[in-house]
């Protein structure tokens, strides 16, 4: 889940000499594949805000064109609450701007399947939509899941993104603060796994601001989660991190014993019992990390190229204006795409999306036959 609506541009990022590298770039990544929309699948795409507002999908179809086959299609299931006594006249339209709490707005699933829903047959085809609109805190959470596929059948591929740990927003959400060890949680993750849900889920690996040479507070509890549920298809959105949930970092005096987050993530990786996680390098604070200099983009690029199957692109981008915003998060990723080689750089654009979203569809539409009438 992005921490802003992506108006401002993405200067602060150092974007200008990016994209000064990136016009150096042999050939666009697109020219490498045969056809329309090739250039990516989008894993990780907010049609609407934390006001539930938005763009239309024919909006969004728009900005696809012929560079993005297909996407996820999701909005925000917390909704910013307008409280008089807080801002007054100023009504807030993102998190960070007002004190009052956020709360589960569970309207989105059916706004975002009543949209699918009158679309052609050829666009619905380019569309996973997702169920987010529920509390997972709440041991009641899977049964609201369950409810909106026998509502909405043939409409949705998975959950998410929803968020468990996730800076600045968990504390404001009303009611029980989410947790990685609630048994609710549990019930959602063995229902997507009975129905075929994809998952994507936000949860930070660490608090903001940590110190240096700590152990990522939340990673224990999130490995744990992720064993105990093996017949689930788990995608972490953005691999753990935040805008100020940075990567793991080591002082030089530390370094040998002390793992950095690439680190983390090839033991994930190399772990059996973790097989069916999968990891979205989403949003621009994340792509930040991995371009900051020629070689973290290339210790980026090396796990890629190890790990081609594990990886999925996405933009989680939300609600963008218009195509300039929208590829902008896809064209910060270029010097690290350079280094990828074909097969991976297809597998983390396009394919594993294919793979695992194709799937998710299949098993999804085969319990609601199951499941129709009840
Ligand atoms: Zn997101």
């Amino acid at each position: 889940m992005p921490a802003r609506p992506f108006s401002r541009p993405v200067a602060a990022l150092g974007v200008v000499s990016l994209l000064a590298l990136a016009a150096l770039a042999p050939r666009p990544i697109g020219a490498q594949g045969q056809g329309a929309g090739d250039e990516f699948y989008d894993a990780h795409f907010h049609l609407t805000n934390y006001i539930q507002q938005g763009i239309s999908v024919r909006q969004f179809l728009q900005i696809m064109g012929t560079r993005v086959g297909r996407s996820t299609l999701f909005g925000i299931p917390l909704q910013q609450q307008w409280s008089y006594g807080n801002s007054g006249e100023f009504a807030p339209t993102y998190y960070l701007q007002s004190d009052a709490p956020l709360y589960y707005y569970s309207f989105t699933d059916a706004y975002i399947a009543s949209l699918y829903n009158r679309l052609p047959t050829s666009d619905q085809a380019r569309f996973d939509p997702m169920i987010t609109g529920f509390n997972p805190a709440d041991m009641y959470g899977a049964d609201h899941i369950r409810r909106v596929l026998t509502s909405f059948p043939g409409v949705f591929t998975g959950i998410g993104e929803f968020s468990i740990h996730k800076e600045f927003v968990s504390s404001k959400v009303s009611g029980e603060t989410a947790s990685l060890t609630n048994p609710a949680l549990d019930r959602i993750l063995d229902f997507a796994a009975e129905a075929g849900l994809v998952v994507i889920l936000h949860s930070d690996i660490d608090m903001p601001f940590a110190k240096t040479d700590a152990e990522p507070v939340y990673l224990t509890q999130m490995k744990a989660l992720l064993q105990r549920h093996p017949k689930a298809a788990i995608i972490w959105a953005h691999t753990g991190l935040g805008r100020v949930v940075h990567p793991a970092q080591v002082s030089a005096a530390a370094a040998e014993r002390s793992p950095t987050h690439l680190d983390i993530l090839e033991a994930m990786l190399a772990d059996p019992s973790l097989a069916h996680v999968h990891f979205d390098i989403s949003w621009d604070e994340v792509a930040k990390y991995a371009v900051a200099t020629p070689a973290t983009a290339a210790r980026v690029a090396a796990v890629l190229n190890k790990y081609p199957d594990r990886f999925l692109f996405g933009t989680d981008t939300v609600a963008p204006s218009g195509p300039a915003p929208y590829f902008a998060v896809f064209d910060l990723w270029a010097p690290v795409f350079r280094l990828l080689t074909p097969d991976a750089s297809r597998k983390v654009r396009q394919g594993n999306y294919q793979r695992i979203f194709d799937e998710g569809r299949r098993r999804v539409r085969a319990w609601e036959t199951r499941h129709a009438n009840q």
